[in-house]
């Protein structure tokens, strides 16, 4: 069965006055599939996502999410997509409830507030303040807030910078269980392991256009083809894995 195109962006052009930031990038998303952007600071990725997802301007070019054009009804568009906040965002003294609460008022959606955080492993810090919750609890809450509407996509813009491993792994469950349950989520990360591990298809951004797009293993194949070889011989475990084994389980509470 061929997959079902969800995202289409064709020859998407964003100029700065002068600069150009984005210069002729085509692709489309999947239904269903973790999608990852890849690429150095400065490659576009943001402003890419940032059009897709109706908060910026366009220089030229055309895009279809779910079959709705953005430049007809950029609105229709915003209330079937989920698009991650900065932490910043959240007012630290409420507690998870209160700020679901703030955030349905905004989008104008009835929502079981403890259904939510349970999707999210959150529901027994219901009553605690967004200060009070780790690294891991904070990016998973951020996640939840992105589920209020029942979206059919989601962006998530570097979800697991700055945690620990266990955390990161944690997260990484729960995007894949997020994507299990019929939601497409687009994500953006500087760690290639990560998008290995996630990724159903990665794009790499650079300098404005994407450069390469596959499934991580047909772009490592690809590469292999080449006659390429790691420099040093691989072990069968990693220091991440030294690590996740000294310190407990993958799935100790973050
Ligand atoms: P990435 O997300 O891949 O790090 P961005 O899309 O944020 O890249 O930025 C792409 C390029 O566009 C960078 O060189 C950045 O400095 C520039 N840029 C981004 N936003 C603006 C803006 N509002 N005004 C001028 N230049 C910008």
């Amino acid at each position: 069965m061929s997959p079902k195109t969800i995202i289409s962006v064709n020859d998407l052009h964003k100029s700065y006055g002068d600069f150009k930031a984005v210069q002729g990038i085509s692709f489309e998303v999947f239904e269903g599939e973790i999608f990852g952007l890849l690429g150095p600071n400065g490659a576009g990725k943001s402003t890419t996502l940032e059009i897709i997802e109706t908060l910026r301007e366009k220089t030229s070019g055309a895009i279809l999410v779910d079959g709705i054009d953005l430049d007809k009804s950029p609105e229709a568009i915003k209330k079937i997509i989920g698009v991650q906040l900065q932490s910043s965002g959240f007012y630290p003294n409420l507690n998870l409830i209160e700020l679901i609460h703030l955030f349905v008022g905004l989008y104008q959606n009835q929502v079981d507030a403890i259904e939510l955080l349970k999707k999210v492993n959150l529901e027994d810090k219901a009553k605690a303040k967004y200060k009070e919750l780790s690294g891991g609890q904070k990016q998973r809450f951020s996640i939840a807030t992105t589920l209020i509407n029942n979206p059919k996509i989601i962006f998530l813009d570097e979800p697991t910078t700055g945690l620990d491993p266990q955390a990161r792994r944690n997260l990484w469950e729960l995007i894949k269980e997020i994507r299990d349950n019929g939601t497409t989520v687009i994500i953006t990360t500087h760690y290639m392991d990560e998008a290995e591990i996630l990724c159903d298809r990665v794009a790499i951004v650079d300098s404005g256009k994407i450069i390469s797009i596959n499934t991580p293993n047909a772009l490592i194949d690809e590469l292999v083809a080449t006659g390429f070889e790691k420099v040093k011989e691989v072990k069968k475990a990693n220091l991440e894995d030294v690590f996740i084994h000294l310190t407990g389980k993958e799935w100790r509470e973050d």
